[in-house]
């Protein structure tokens, strides 16, 4: 029912769009369709983080609590549950599959549908109308989200055929990690067609065009709390918006927030924090973009919850992020170094901004004997109990996700929502698609606008003739 009242509302304000296609106006006389679409994904961001992330922000010496950009931008919810095949609880391919096609899939696939056949991408509908494209994150450029947004794969684990295919997506800028997965073959590929190739994170401030392939990490990036001057994903998201918009046509963006969900697995509330740290600058950077190019529409959401974090754990009604704000490194760097000292005790107190008792100091020392994932799980565990943060899982959960969005179009996302309703708006706000005879196209082609909205509201294993056929088509 929800789902009908949305789409009648956002059939509503596209109404507009459609009349003016109508009288054959160029799609940039519409004031209210943006240019540039920018999408950011914090990666397992549920709503417990941004809510943990406003305390852990919040200046303890002021009587109020000041709100984060996630506060200011906040507009509607998302659902996030797979295709029917896969339940209720969904992983990061079928979500970022629905978030760059608008169709849902099944656990692991990677904007592929049930039937293992290609459902075509934002991405790809951009470049067809002339946009650039470009993705920005913080894992492996082939890691199950940014993946879905320039491949197709019956598997996210298929690494290797991911990031090989990556030649064929003409991506304009292309940020992150993952060194390991590229041959040096495939980097002469990308140097052949013209892309500045760039393993070293300095590299970046001296890139002023595209095409750009940066892998700065042989895996992911490190973490942020490692190293908290570095703003990495701000840093090469403002690049990528420099670089993008060089295209008058305009761009489609995809940030991420990658490792906030790897956090989330880890329970590792320290690094949840750090990475939310790190993805807030990005949203910031993004939003002071927008300000000043009042044609771009940024829209943030999460692909799903992971790790069921909670604000206040056993009976207590309390959270002290200050025990959090005092840790100087993340839980694995500082028992990988306690492990490498022999000092490690005053070592412990340093990094974590408090002293152990000979308690401590006895179960530290047990967990140390056991080795580096041993340690790091104390470590956790302590500040845990002592920030009074709680985790239900090691893995994801089915609640729904927030969603942010300023810019022209925001509106649209106002409200309840379902993931792939997000692609499917953001499709729709791309310009028409140029056909070659003009002359009685304009009412059939303004029809389709609206109808996607509504068209996703049947699963995709309802329609997959339909889809087959649509993707055989290129
Ligand atoms: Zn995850």
């Amino acid at each position: 029912m929800k789902f009908k009242q949305l789409s009648v509302l956002a059939l509503a304000l596209l109404l507009p769009f459609a009349a003016l296609a109508e009288d054959m106006l160029a799609p940039s006389l519409v004031p209210s369709r943006p240019k540039n679409l920018i999408i950011m994904i914090g990666d397992g961001m549920g709503p417990a983080y941004t809510s943990a992330y406003r305390y852990f922000k919040d200046n303890p010496d002021t009587e109020e609590v000041e709100q984060t950009v996630f506060d200011r931008l906040l507009v509607g919810m998302a659902s996030t549950y797979p295709a029917r095949v896969s339940g209720y609880v969904t992983d990061s391919a079928a979500a970022a599959t629905a978030l760059a096609t608008g169709s849902k899939s099944y656990n692991g696939a990677i904007s592929v549908d049930t039937q293992k056949q290609p459902l075509e991408t934002i991405m790809e509908k951009a470049k067809k109308r002339g946009l650039s494209t470009g993705v920005a994150v913080t894992c492996q450029v082939n890691h199950a989200t940014p993946a879905a947004f320039l491949s197709h794969d019956e598997s996210r684990k298929n690494y290797d055929q991911i990031a090989a295919s990556y030649i064929n997506s003409n991506a304009d800028v292309i940020l992150g990690g993952g060194q390991k997965y590229f041959t040096p073959a495939m980097l002469d590929a990308f140097t052949t067609k013209g892309y500045q190739v760039l393993n070293d994170f300095s590299q970046l401030a001296a890139v002023n065009q595209t095409k750009v392939l940066g892998l700065f990490g042989e895996v992911q990036l490190p973490w942020a709390v490692d190293e908290p001057d570095a703003h990495r994903l701000s840093t090469m998201t403002n690049k990528a918006l420099t670089l993008l918009s060089q295209n008058p046509q305009g761009f489609v963006l995809m940030v991420e927030g990658s490792q906030i969900d790897w956090a989330g697995h880890a329970n590792d509330i320290v690094d949840a924090m750090g990475e939310m740290d790190e993805f807030a600058h990005a949203v910031e950077a993004v939003e002071q973009y927008v300000r000043s190019h009042p044609d771009t529409l940024m829209v943030v959401t999460a692909d799903h919850n992971t790790g069921g974090m909670s604000i206040g754990r056993d009976g207590k009604y309390a959270w002290y992020p200050e025990v959090i704000r005092a840790v100087k490194a993340s839980p694995e760097t500082l028992a990988a170094k306690a492990l490498a000292d022999d000092n490690w005790p005053q070592l412990l107190a340093d990094g974590l901004g408090f002293t152990l008792d000979d308690d401590l100091k006895t179960r530290f020392e047990h967990a140390r004997m056991q080795g580096k994932e041993v340690l790091a799980h104390a470590i956790k565990h302590e500040i845990d109990l002592r920030s009074n943060t709680g985790w239900t899982t090691g893995g994801h959960t089915g609640v729904d996700v927030q969603v942010f969005a300023t810019g022209p179009g925001a509106e649209l996302f106002i409200g309840n929502q379902d993931n792939t309703d997000i692609a499917n708006k953001l499709i729709s706000l791309l310009p028409k698609p140029k056909k070659a005879t003009a002359t009685t196209v304009p009412v059939p082609q303004a029809a389709p606008a609206p109808t996607t909205v509504p068209a996703q509201a049947a699963p995709a294993p309802t329609i997959p003739a339909q889809a087959d056929t649509a993707i055989n088509g290129h």
